[in-house]
């Protein structure tokens, strides 16, 4: 446990946390809707400060972002505890466990281990990392000075307070958008109001960052597939990110309490991956349908497979040093190439 950063008095007595859009109001003795965040003598206090509850090192591509560092090994790591409460969560077993618990791990000793299994980079995933942002950070700064980078898997809900922190240490992003930010999926689904904070943040982290972005969208099927919705999303991101800025569309598997719906036809992820190129997307993928051809880069000017994929693995690589098109010379937008996951084979799983 350690004193967080991210909160306000509110006069009263109580403290508002601002890490997440929620900004909890808490009185003496209140933990916030995550479960990690308390309110304890009138100071918030995070309460999973040097707890890590699963650590795994995964192929960068799994994350998924797939124009950064490509290749990559990644620490893995989460907290217990989630700002979002998903029906469908693959994680719930941590995300919705409302009991502080995990191996006690300082950040120095979570950079060492990272460093021990060759892993270029580190993962803050499973979970919202948002909500423990004050430990991220203690970790990321110092392995950002072992030159090693940082990575958040996020649901976007953040506040415009957290972006002077993360620029500590944050060099890329995935963000999740679920069931193409539509209003009564978020609503019903997830339990938050609406996603407007997911799009307010993101303009923040557009203009006040440097940090490399990807999107991604899970697609639900019969609640959370709307065409419509979709072209929305697709044309708010090619409106405030360009063209070039990824976008994967997610096939959704049941799980948790959502074990009646079936896992999304592979034709709607196509559908939806049709819409986005329509409005005017170059690099948009399916994911978790391992073998699909949309897994692939395409280079958007002569249409030749730039990067080939299978799944997590690299299976082809057509740029060049400068990662432009060994076809046509087109500049592909990855930043780096190859790392250590590609040319070794098969990552290794599972560190404690
Ligand atoms: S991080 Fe937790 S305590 Fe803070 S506003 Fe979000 S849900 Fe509430």
């Amino acid at each position: 446990m350690k004193e967080a950063v991210l909160f306000e008095h509110t006069g009263d007595g109580k403290v508002r946390c601002t890490a997440c859009a929620r900004y909890c109001k808490l009185g003496e003795g209140q933990t916030g809707l995550c479960g990690v965040r308390q309110n304890i003598g009138g100071r918030l206090q995070l309460l999973v400060y040097g707890r890590v509850i699963t650590g795994h090192i995964d192929p960068i591509e799994k994350k998924p972002l797939v124009h950064y560092m490509p290749g990559t090994r990644i620490f893995s790591i989460a907290t217990t505890g989630c700002n979002w409460l998903c029906r469908y969560c693959q994680n719930y077993d941590i995300s919705q466990r409302r009991k502080v618990e995990g191996e006690l791990l300082a950040p120095e000793e979570i950079v060492s281990l990272a460093q021990k299994n060759r892993c270029e980079g580190i993962a803050y995933t499973y979970n919202e990392p948002t909500i423990y942002l004050e430990f991220a950070h203690d970790v990321g700064v110092i392995a950002r000075k072992k030159g090693i980078f940082n990575s958040f898997v996020s649901n976007g809900y953040g506040t415009p307070e957290d972006i002077p922190v993360l620029n500590d240490f944050l060099d890329a992003i995935t963000v999740d958008f679920k069931g193409n930010a539509e209003k009564g999926f978020v609503r019903k689904y997830i339990g938050i109001p609406d996603a407007d904070p997911i799009f307010s943040y993101l303009l923040e982290l557009r203009d006040r960052s440097s940090v490399h972005i990807e999107f991604t969208d899970l697609v639900v099927p019969e609640v959370g597939d709307n065409a419509d919705s979709a072209r929305r999303l697709s044309r708010w991101i090619v409106d405030n990110f360009g063209p070039e800025v990824p976008l994967h569309f997610l096939r959704f598997h049941p799980d948790y309490k959502m074990m009646d719906l079936p896992s999304t036809p592979v034709k709607t992820l196509e559908k939806h991956w049709q819409i986005a190129r329509e409005e005017g997307l170059e690099y948009v993928y399916v994911g978790n349908v391992p073998g699909h051809k949309y897994e692939s880069t395409y280079c958007p000017a002569c249409g030749k497979v730039a990067v080939g994929r299978y799944g997590f693995d690299i299976t082809s690589w057509n740029l060049d040093r400068d990662n432009r098109c060994t076809g046509c010379g087109h500049k592909i937008p990855i930043s780096g190439n190859l790392g250590t996951y590609f040319r070794d084979g098969r990552y290794e799983p599972v560190i404690f």
